[in-house]
């Protein structure tokens, strides 16, 4: 029988579960739907779906090894997936499709359509699961309820990663090419320009690249990684998100590099092994909550009485946050790290966001879909949680007084100011002393704005328009 596999974000030959069933189940042909029209209402970052494309060009070559030929089809949007599908199985007798499932809604009603219109027309369709540890949804309270906090959460996860851990699932072995050939990439997906040939340097290609990159720092760096991660200036942190968002590496991957460097101890051992392993389960976290609570999708917070927040129309101000010109070094240092490289620490993720929706009072969803045009690991899940846990709206235990005050981070985590003079040039002139938070005379010679917002009154209105909404249900 034809078995296909419908590529998504699992850009992988290696612990790929639905590649695996569709060689094991006959011969496999591969497809990639690129769907532009889909990206750019979705707002996804030019850098990002380059890195896709890159990605698949490697994957393309990978996959010609094993005698699978890579197919690419485009659509003007998920509405068409339907009937390309079809289409494409009719055309290529195909018998059985097979995919990763996702979990954002759009992606699901779009599998649903296509699960439905397959099966009519004979050919089978299954969802396996290869973009978290535990599938969504099975990690469960003692009263079967999904969790809302992280803490227990993990507990949980840690106690079935324990018993079960994910095995791995080597790439499947070459079969006789079918008759139709790999279709060639374009340069770009049409409205995607690429980015500057700088920029993806700093994010090579293909699961090679995310297999040294791991090994890496599983081999050195993941040892200080508790101490040193939240130091922006040191290469402190994988930089393997936009692998992961991606699925050129899988999670379970990543999981078994850090366990091998910690002698099989999740939780216990070194703990900078243990530390990343608890970050690897905040992305499980974010993609748990977006499979439980589809509003998730949709952009609505996660504590329904937050909808009520009087968020600020300011226009200049918004403008000043993304552009890195708010006059507070530490954000715009960050800011200006996203604009350039696609990525952004993510200590700076939660400073910039908590100033955007605390200090500044503008709706997250603001920045949230500033982050996602601009990130090259954009992905829902993570975005989505991370800009809910910063502003107040999402699923967190801490309640809405958490305010972080830039300045102070500035100071604990950039002591020497390093990372700010790197991205603020303008101040690189200035000591560790005057470099947080430059007096006017210094910011006047230098050219650098003042503060767009007062800290302390900014984050008493905070304070108020959170403390006046309605009690939870
Ligand atoms: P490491 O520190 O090496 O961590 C290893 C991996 O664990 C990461 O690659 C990532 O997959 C995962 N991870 C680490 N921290 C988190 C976290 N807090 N939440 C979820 N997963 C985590 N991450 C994304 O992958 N895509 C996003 O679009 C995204 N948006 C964010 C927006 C905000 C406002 C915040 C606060 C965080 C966001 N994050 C996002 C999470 C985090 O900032 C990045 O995953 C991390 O900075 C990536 O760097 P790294 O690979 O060096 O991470």
């Amino acid at each position: 029988m034809n078995t296909l596999l419908w590529l998504r974000t699992d850009l992988r030959a290696h612990d790929n579960p639905a590649l695996a069933a569709a060689a094991e189940g006959g011969a496999a042909t591969a497809l990639f739907l690129a769907a532009p029209g889909q990206w750019r209402r979705h707002g996804d970052a030019p850098a990002k779906v380059d890195f896709w494309l890159r990605n698949l060009r490697e994957l393309s070559r990978e996959l010609g090894r094993l005698g699978i030929p890579l197919k690419l089809l485009t659509v003007r949007d998920w509405s068409e997936a339907p009937d390309a599908l079809a289409g494409f199985c009719r055309a290529h007798a195909i018998g059985h499709v097979h995919a990763n499932a996702e979990w954002a809604v759009n992606e699901r009603r779009r599998d649903e359509a296509v699960a439905s219109g397959l099966r009519a027309m004979g050919v089978d369709w299954t969802l396996h699961h290869g973009a978290s540890l535990l599938r969504p949804g099975t990690v469960l309270t003692g009263k079967g309820d999904c969790y809302r906090v992280f803490t227990p959460y993990a507990r949980a996860c840690r106690e079935r990663l324990r018993t079960a851990p994910p095995r791995a699932l080597p790439a499947p072995r070459p079969q006789a090419p079918p008759a139709w050939r790999a279709d060639p990439l374009p340069a770009a997906f049409e409205g995607f320009n690429a980015p500057d040939d700088a920029v993806r340097a700093l994010w090579p290609a293909g699961e090679a690249a995310a297999g040294e990159r791991l090994a890496a720092f599983a081999d050195g760096v993941i040892d200080a990684y508790r101490e040193q991660r939240d130091f922006p200036s040191l290469p402190a942190t994988s930089c393997l998100s936009p692998y992961l968002a991606a699925g050129v590496l899988s999670p379970g991957q990543a999981l078994r590099a850090a366990l091998a460097a910690n002698h099989g101890e999740l939780d216990s051992g070194k703990a900078g092994a243990a530390a990343w392993i608890g970050e690897l389960l905040w992305r499980e976290f974010y993609q748990h909550l977006l499979a439980a609570h589809p509003a998730l999708s949709m952009r609505q917070p996660m504590k329904p009485e937050t909808a009520a927040v009087p968020w600020r129309q300011a226009p200049e101000d918004l403008r000043a946050w993304q552009q890195g010109r708010t006059g507070i070094p530490i954000v715009d240092a960050a800011m200006r790290q996203l604009l350039a490289l696609g990525w952004m620490h993510n200590r700076l993720r939660m400073v910039a966001a908590m100033f955007l929706s605390k200090n500044l009072l503008i709706d997250w969803r603001e920045g949230e879909a500033w982050f996602m045009s601009h990130l090259v690991d954009g992905d829902l899940a993570s975005n989505n949680g991370g800009w809910q846990w910063s502003a107040s709206t999402g699923a967190d235990a801490v309640p809405y007084f958490r305010v972080f005050n830039p300045l102070s981070q500035s100071r604990r985590f950039d002591p020497d100011g390093a990372f700010l003079r790197e991205w603020l040039p303008e101040l690189a002139h200035l000591e560790a002393r005057a470099i947080h938070d430059p007096s006017p005379m210094e910011r006047a010679a230098a050219g650098y704005p003042l503060p767009i917002v007062d800290l302390a009154q900014s984050r008493l209105r905070a304070l108020e328009a959170f403390g006046g909404l309605p009690r939870p249900p």
